[in-house]
């Protein structure tokens, strides 16, 4: 049995199948109709969880079977005193990337619906994580990816054998060509940004932060934000262990956005005038005094698809958004290989957000804070 989706803004529901919309007639993204939550009383204590299930441990939070599962979850939660928080080393992860988790929950829901062949669109994380998971279950994979995509992502999505489609233009051209493709009756929209499963699965972030430190969380959780697909799956994992009874709040969650491409910082602070990152993140049209951060390739997304839902998830948690530019970035992406994180640049734009935060105040000193780190820096060739 496949869970129904519904759609939170016009209330129409539809039943799970191979043909199930991959968006709401209204316009809207879908979500499950009805959300999984275990009881406190029936959920595993922190020692008795089967961490040999990686994520999946959390079955009783998740819509979905286990169907495709590469052992994926459970990254490790280490000290960086340099930095004076907890990293989530979410690169450790078997393409790469955090984006396994939705992959493992997006494609268990493909197989179960019986689904022959999914498409995605991605700058590359996404896409590699959808086609690994896709050759895993043994189901087709045309993956579009911007024309100037990494290689070493390119080959990453190639050796699975999925088909790799390289579209020309800025990263919206790449989803407007793989959305014409969705259309076709024959093919299920594995999106990372739209398709509820993908978020089911990265809303199990929370749950090992929240595990791993014995069912507290942190103050704060610093992430990079494009899309969303980690930030809001963080916000619905926090709220549903605080739903259950796990934990008593919700932490802060702080987003750090690319440069030139951060909608939600620029809605959020349109009207901070003496706000030095003001004139970056409000003139999102590209302008030559605006030194738009182009080394974060893995967030460089001007529409998210659940925007209301980010803004939601900002507010119900006391969060922010900030934009971060390039220079920042690579600064401290130099810091993090230093200390022996190999991550790539994305990542580095959490932790020059943590530093902004802590600069403004919004981070005091002795809060307790969390970063997850979530990409490789083997795939950023
Ligand atoms: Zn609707």
């Amino acid at each position: 049995m496949v869970a129904d989706l519904y759609c939170r803004d016009c209330g129409r529901t539809y039943a799970a199948s191979p043909d199930e919309p991959w968006r709401c007639d209204c316009g809207h993204p879908l979500d499950y109709a009805e959300p999984s939550l275990p009881d406190r009383g029936s959920a595993p204590a922190p020692k008795a969880l089967d961490r040999d299930l990686g994520l999946w441990a959390f079955q009783s939070f998740l819509p979905e079977a286990p169907l495709v599962t590469l052992g994926e979850g459970f990254t490790p939660l280490v000290e960086a005193d340099d930095w004076d928080a907890q990293f989530k080393l979410e690169y450790l992860f078997p393409s790469g990337s955090f984006k396994d988790r939705g992959a493992t929950t997006t494609l268990s829901r493909a197989a179960a619906l019986g689904v022959d062949t999914v498409v995605e669109d991605s700058s590359g994380n996404a896409g590699a994580a959808i086609a690994t998971y896709a050759a895993r279950a043994g189901i087709d994979a045309d993956v579009y990816v911007p024309d100037d995509v990494k290689q070493s992502k390119l080959v990453a999505i190639q050796r699975t054998g999925a088909r790799p489609i390289r579209i020309e233009g800025d990263r919206e051209a790449v989803t407007a060509a793989c959305l014409d493709a969705a259309d076709d009756e024959d093919v299920w929209y594995a999106s990372h940004a739209w398709n509820p499963a993908f978020y089911a699965g990265t809303a199990t972030l929370a749950y090992e932060i929240a595990a791993q430190r014995d069912w507290s969380v942190p103050d704060a959780v610093v992430l990079p934000l494009g899309h969303g697909t980690l930030f809001l799956g963080a916000y619905r994992g926090f709220r549903a262990l605080r739903e259950a009874g796990y934990t008593d709040r919700i932490p802060r969650l702080l987003a750090g956005q690319a440069a030139g491409y951060a909608p939600i910082a620029a809605e959020l602070h349109a009207d901070d005038e003496d706000e030095p990152d003001n004139r970056l993140t409000t003139a999102l049209e590209s302008s030559e005094d605006v030194p738009s951060n182009e080394i974060a390739d893995g967030i460089q997304i001007t529409e998210p698809a659940r925007e209301q839902q980010l803004f939601d998830a900002i507010a119900d948690s006391g969060g922010d958004a900030i934009a971060i530019d390039g220079d920042a970035v690579e600064g401290e992406l130099d810091r993090l290989h230093r200390a022996g994180f190999y991550v790539e640049p994305t990542s580095a734009v959490a932790t020059a957000a943590l530093r902004e935060y802590r600069s403004r105040g919004v981070v005091a000193p002795g809060d307790d804070v969390v970063v997850p780190l979530t990409g490789s820096g083997m795939k950023t060739l």
